[in-house]
């Protein structure tokens, strides 16, 4: 489950050398969150605030929500000789034409090459008129906005060295200062979104809060975690109770040895359950209200693959897969995303699904799985809002390829590709996911909902 060749081109020597003259890839060593002092420092250097003329008293915000947090904030592009920046922030959030990009982008330009390894790029902007949507928007304006996600996109696919760029997009109501946007800045700012690239993500409401202590936002949480015994699930229980919160771990009871292991390192609580039972919602709810007096936190991890091309497809194998990775989760979500369920007087309701790209961009030999995990993207979507009078929200993150047992089953012809076909080179870890669900678990993400976020490094396929 590690990929063996980043290992070996990743230190100075012979195979670096040799995979230099071949034009191979050279995946860099992510900047990853270290366990023993969560987000210090949060960047690796000092940030840049640029902005268009239109934007400069939100920039002047932004910059100023950015010293509160203690990093070294500046709004000119020179440094000190030898001096890395750490991050980049753009703000673009009054941006009235394309053509007004133009300054912030030969700016962000000049500053590229002497950016620190594992750097950020993240962009404040405003959203564009969906497919769907009417709108009054001057259609410079709309095009303006839609123009930043094609420039963050392709920005992050020319970043070395393990720096990402990725966006915050705000609905039209929808200040600098409310708490997710804030949230979403500091999470990509951080360690903890290292293989979150090119990714652009909307904050669609003023709701949420900034916790007291940002080490620890989940702390008063109860939360459900299905497939804990193993891979993603288990890197999730982890992450959430480092995060603060309560964890209750659930996996069938062939992987209940793992699964108690998993429990017990953060003293949590395992239940031997097979999702797909009728009743598998009920039973979660009655262990955590019993244990934690109230269930506020759903994570639905659990899943299979059973990959077949689709000439070669038993009904078997495609309704089994169907009956654990979206009849299972949309079966739970009749208890879990009914006003009242999820939540107490301190604690808002989240609920989480593993989608995946394979839902996104469709891939060979995986219809079953990728109709499963489409499915669960539509479900998302149609809960967002459910909860909103709690504080509650629904939303999906979708991974990409991560290193684990069940991408380990994968030949390693097209696991290598899957690995390089992502602008960051290389799988992605559990915990990037993991990190991924805390934060959209956490009251500084109140205001995203029915929104899916790709962990991924940029995989060169779906959106
Ligand atoms: P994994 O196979 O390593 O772990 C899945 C866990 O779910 C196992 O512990 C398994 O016992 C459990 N599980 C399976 N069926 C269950 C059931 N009926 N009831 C209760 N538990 C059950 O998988 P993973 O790689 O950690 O993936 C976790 C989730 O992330 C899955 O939904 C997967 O589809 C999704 N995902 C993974 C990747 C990846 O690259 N690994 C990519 C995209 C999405």
């Amino acid at each position: 489950m590690s990929d063996t060749y980043a290992k070996l081109v990743g230190a100075p020597g012979p195979a670096q050398q040799l995979a230099k003259k071949l034009g191979l890839p050279r995946p860099a060593r992510l900047r990853r969150t270290d366990p023993t002092s969560v987000d210090r420092p949060l960047t690796p250097g000092p940030v840049l605030v640029l902005s268009d003329d239109a934007s400069t008293a939100d920039a002047d915000t932004v910059a100023e929500g950015l010293l509160a947090w203690d990093l070294d904030v500046h709004r000119d592009a020179r440094l000190p000789d030898h001096a890395r920046w750490g991050a980049v922030v753009l703000v673009l959030t009054e941006l009235p034409h394309p053509a007004a990009l133009s300054a912030p982008a030969m700016q962000l330009g000049s500053v590229l090459r002497s950016l620190a390894p594992g750097a950020r790029v993240v962009s404040l902007s405003r959203r564009a008129p969906g497919p769907d949507a009417t709108t009054n928007l001057a259609p410079a304006v709309a095009a303006a906005r839609a123009g930043v996600d094609g420039f963050v996109r392709s920005v992050a696919k020319e970043l070395r060295n393990g720096a990402t760029a990725n966006g915050v997009v705000l609905a039209d109501d929808v200040d600098v200062r409310a708490p997710s946007v804030r949230g979403a800045l500091r999470f990509f700012l951080s360690a903890r979104s290292a293989f979150v690239d090119g990714q652009l993500l909307a904050v669609v409401s003023g709701a949420g809060s900034e916790p007291a202590d940002w080490a620890r936002p989940l702390t008063g949480v109860a939360a459900v975690v299905t497939g804990a015994a193993r891979g993603i699930g288990a890197e999730v229980v982890r992450v959430l109770a480092r995060d603060g919160a309560h964890v209750l771990g659930v996996d069938v009871p062939a992987a209940g040895e793992s699964l108690t292991s998993v429990m017990n390192e953060v003293h949590g609580v395992a239940l031997q359950l097979d999702i797909t039972a009728e009743d598998a919602a009920a039973r979660i709810l009655d262990v955590a209200r019993s244990r934690y007096g109230h269930l506020d936190v759903v994570v639905h991890n659990a899943g299979i693959l059973r990959d077949k091309l689709l000439a070669n497809m038993s009904a078997e194998k495609f309704d089994d897969l169907t009956a654990v990775n979206v009849t299972a989760p949309l079966r739970m979500n009749e208890t879990f995303a009914r006003p009242g369920v999820l939540g107490s007087a301190s604690t808002a309701p989240r609920v989480i699904s593993l989608a995946s790209t394979s839902g996104i961009a469709g891939n060979r030999g995986q219809t079953n799985y990728a109709n499963a995990k489409a499915g669960l993207i539509g479900m998302t979507r149609a809960l967002a809002g459910s909860l909103t009078d709690a504080g509650g929200t629904v939303n999906a993150v979708a991974p990409g390829f991560i290193e684990t047992e069940m991408t380990a089953s994968v030949p390693p012809v097209p696991r290598q590709v899957m690995r390089w076909a992502s602008s960051l080179q290389q799988g992605g870890r559990p915990v990037d996911v993991a990190e991924a669900i805390a934060f959209l678990a956490s009251p500084q993400a109140g205001g995203i909902d029915g929104q899916v976020l790709r962990v991924c490094g940029q995989l060169q396929t779906g959106q």
